[in-house]
């Protein structure tokens, strides 16, 4: 177990040569202890913040409130901070002040989880105060010290906990897990941008539908500093399909499967996402997924396109109404509602009446065919019209105006159907027609 790290190195020895001590701690000696890849590489020093920097040419003070300092080099950036306690916690959050102290196994026992307290010197031995090496052989995650206090000083370690135990795929240790149902009311008091921040990782690693599981016993969802409107819940009764979530590559469909399983509006999960200080992008990307879903069903529920209920199991139609839901909310959108049907071993077994009908007659056959049929789609967009409003408004001799939207979408949507050619003079003929 070691860090390559030519800048690292260099960065221990010049602060050793200046008769500090240095070690690798963190996340970096855990990922080398399991013979992880490395991410950043987090260094821990004796020297106060105004030491190191004197011991590097290029250094800026990126995190002096916590005692960090960034060393420059050619090889990277390193952070560096000197050995610290953390002053009184506030408001069950980590404080703003630290306090420097000179003692590494000091400086560990603040961390949060025994494969997070271990150090690494420049000859790469292990100081392991806490048994961190132990807990990972056995599988475990245990927290530094008593739980209980853990937890109550900083409640967001509850969420790294669920984290770490799903992304290393580790047994929450049993007192570390009792505390965690214990203080889980604590989680109120963290900002809602961090524990989305956790989530996400949850849901990009490797093990979301653990990770979800963990969430619902650890009863974390319903402590949050504001409430959202989904049931969380739920996610039980379709537990089958949580193993389905880790097989899609996407972030956003990875999401959009997990919200799809709540059987929530779309317009109310956009809220939830919003609450959750999603981008404005992510938001439109995920929510968007359920509001296509949605569309659908309405449409061959007797919508304008259907006649009939069972609509959704004859395919002409279903073709029909599928392309013009990818071209009214976008082919991206269209493709990622694919992903997600197709993700999951069977269509699901929803209780609202159009989506149930939905899930049972409409999915079966686009799992089989959407792909084809967007595909086969001569256009898509406005922009691969083969006209441009002000060439049709000109054509027509009418002055621009809210009829040239209306227009350009009808033809666009009838050349995406195959309806007619998506070539300049039959659509500007098809204009004519239209406004005749
Ligand atoms: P990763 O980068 O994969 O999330 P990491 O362990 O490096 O894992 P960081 O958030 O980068 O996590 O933090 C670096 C180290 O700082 C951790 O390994 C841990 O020792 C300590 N640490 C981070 N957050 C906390 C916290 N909330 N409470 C206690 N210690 C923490
Ligand atoms: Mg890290």
């Amino acid at each position: 177990m070691q860090i390559a790290d030519a800048g690292a190195a260099y960065v221990l020895a010049t602060l050793t040569a200046g008769g500090y001590e240095a070690y690798y701690v963190g996340g970096c000696v855990r990922d080398a202890v399991l013979a992880r890849p490395i991410k950043d590489i987090d260094i821990a020093t004796s020297a106060l913040p105004d030491q190191v920097m004197a011991c590097f040419k290029r250094t800026a003070p990126t995190g002096l409130a916590h005692g960090t300092v960034t060393v420059i080099l050619e090889q990277g950036t390193y952070e560096v901070t000197t050995f610290r306690k953390e002053a009184q916690y506030e408001g069950f959050r980590r404080p703003a002040s630290v306090e420097y102290i000179s003692d590494l196994t000091e400086d560990l026992r603040r961390r949060d989880f025994t494969m997070n307290a271990m150090a690494m010197n420049m000859a790469h031995e292990v100081l392991d105060p806490f048994d961190g090496q132990q807990d990972l052989a056995n599988g475990v995650l245990r927290c530094v010290g008593a739980a209980e206090e853990r937890f109550g000083e900083d409640a967001l370690r509850m969420l790294r906990c669920i984290r770490f135990a799903s992304t290393y795929g580790l047994e929450v240790e049993a007192q570390t897990w009792q505390a965690l149902l214990e203080q889980a009311p604590l989680l109120r008091h963290i900002a809602m941008e961090r524990v989305r921040s956790e989530l996400a990782r949850m849901v990009e690693g490797p093990a979301p539908g653990r990770a979800v599981r963990l969430l619902l016993a650890s009863r974390l969802t319903a402590h949050l500093k504001k409430q959202l409107p989904l049931p969380f819940e739920l996610w039980l009764a379709h537990d089958h399909a949580l193993d389905a979530v880790s097989a899609l590559t996407e972030q956003q469909t990875r999401w959009a499967l997990l919200l799809m399983l709540l059987e929530t509006p779309a317009e109310t999960v956009r809220l939830a996402l919003q609450e959750l200080t999603f981008s404005r992008a992510d938001t439109e990307r995920i929510a968007g997924v359920l509001a296509l879903r949605e569309w659908l069903a309405a449409q061959l529920d007797g919508g304008e396109h259907a006649h009939a209920a069972a609509a959704a199991s004859d395919p002409a139609l279903l073709a029909r109404v599928w392309k013009i839901g990818a071209v009214r909310r976008g082919m991206a959108a269209a493709h990622a509602l694919l992903d997600v049907l197709q993700a999951l071993p069977q269509p699901l077994e929803v209780a609202r009446g159009e989506l149930a009908r939905f899930q049972r007659y409409a999915v079966p056959l686009l799992v089989r065919h959407g792909r084809d049929w967007l595909a086969e789609m001569p256009c898509a967009s406005l922009k691969e019209l083969d006209v441009t409003g002000n060439e049709v408004a000109e054509a027509l001799g009418r002055k621009p105006g809210p009829w040239m939207g209306e227009l350009l979408q009808q033809l666009l949507e009838r050349a995406a159907l195959g309806e007619l050619v998506n070539r300049r003079d039959d659509l500007l003929q098809a204009a004519r027609d239209a406004l005749m």
